[in-house]
């Protein structure tokens, strides 16, 4: 059960085109985070934002549904959010979070919120967990020498990125502006590589490119509060679905990148035991 424990997947779209023109993929994320904080379901939204269009995310706490839409997109760099959690909660007076997180930030909230330690307090906070799907990051460092290379142009000119089919694109899903992934190896934050969650197996809903049609998200519907969310959220008309059993790629792709993220996770991890190089536990 490499996709872990959920109640339905489905791939998704929003039906708002505001919202999808800002948004990565199918804009779930977006709606469901505006609903919830609409409908007083969330007092404030934990995001990435990018406050100096540099592409360095960096973790705000969103009260208006313009600020949610204003840190849409994907920065595929490492935001320090569990770190902002104690400021947020302190210093903003809030309690009743939804956070947008990588799986590795999704199992920390968890292991917190089960033995209350050090952030255990302030993770209780976090009422609403989105996880997205997750392969690797990159550094900053790393990401401004893509943009260079392949584009031969500053950071701040880059509009959107997408890592898809392989390869990592720049602005349009243009064969020419492109590096293949297996040419970033050794760019990779290294903690990524014995990192074997793809879909963020503790969220309460996880989301992805992964399996669906370009233009919609792939929607892990996890436990009863994102599953009722999400019917709320179909029910007022802001998104239209199809089961992942009835679109291409589907079931088969996310079970796939699954796979392959434990494969190669397992193949590191043996390799460091046996160089006798510490490994951190990371399920
Ligand atoms: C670091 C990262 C790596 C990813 N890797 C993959 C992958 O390998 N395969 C795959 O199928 N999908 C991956 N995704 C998921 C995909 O890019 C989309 O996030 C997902 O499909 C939801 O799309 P959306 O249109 O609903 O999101 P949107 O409505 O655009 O909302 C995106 C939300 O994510 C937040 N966000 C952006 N960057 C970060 C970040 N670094 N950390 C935390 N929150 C962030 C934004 O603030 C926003 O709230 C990744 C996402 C991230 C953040
Ligand atoms: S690959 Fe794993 S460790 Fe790396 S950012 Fe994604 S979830 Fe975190």
């Amino acid at each position: 059960m490499v996709l872990g424990s959920y109640e339905k997947i489905v791939s998704a779209k929003t039906t708002n085109n505001k919202i999808y023109k800002h948004a990565q993929d199918g804009g779930i994320i977006t709606s469901l985070l505006i609903y919830a904080l609409e409908e007083g379901m969330i007092d404030g939204a934990l995001v990435a934002g990018d406050p100096d269009h540099d592409w360095v995310p960096v973790p705000q706490i969103a009260t208006t549904p313009e600020e949610i839409l204003e840190s849409a997109g994907t920065k595929y760099t490492m935001c320090p959010s569990i770190e902002a959690i104690k400021k947020v909660v302190n210093e903003e007076k809030l309690n009743n979070i939804g956070a947008v997180l990588t799986p590795c930030q999704c199992q920390t909230i968890r292991k917190a919120q089960k033995y209350p330690m050090s952030i255990g307090s302030f993770a209780n906070s976090l009422n609403l967990i989105f996880g997205v799907f997750c392969l690797r990051t990159f550094s900053h460092e790393a990401i401004d020498k893509f943009a260079e290379d392949m584009l031969g142009t500053n950071i701040r000119d880059v509009k959107r990125m997408n890592i898809a089919h392989g390869s990592f694109y720049l602005n349009e899903w243009d064969d020419n502006k492109r590096i293949p992934l297996k040419e970033l190896h050794g760019f990779e934050q290294k903690g990524c590589n014995v990192c074997k969650d793809f879909s963020s197996l503790f969220a309460d809903l996880s989301l992805g490119t992964a399996g669906s049609p370009p233009s919609y998200s792939t929607v892990i519907l996890r436990t009863k509060k994102g599953l009722d969310l999400f019917n709320s959220v179909v029910d007022a008309g802001l998104l239209e679905f199809d089961p992942i059993e009835d679109v291409c790629p589907g079931l088969s792709l996310l079970e796939i990148r699954g796979e392959g993220k434990e494969h190669q996770a397992n193949k590191e991890i043996k390799r460091r035991e046996e160089q006798g190089m510490f490994v951190p536990r990371i399920f």
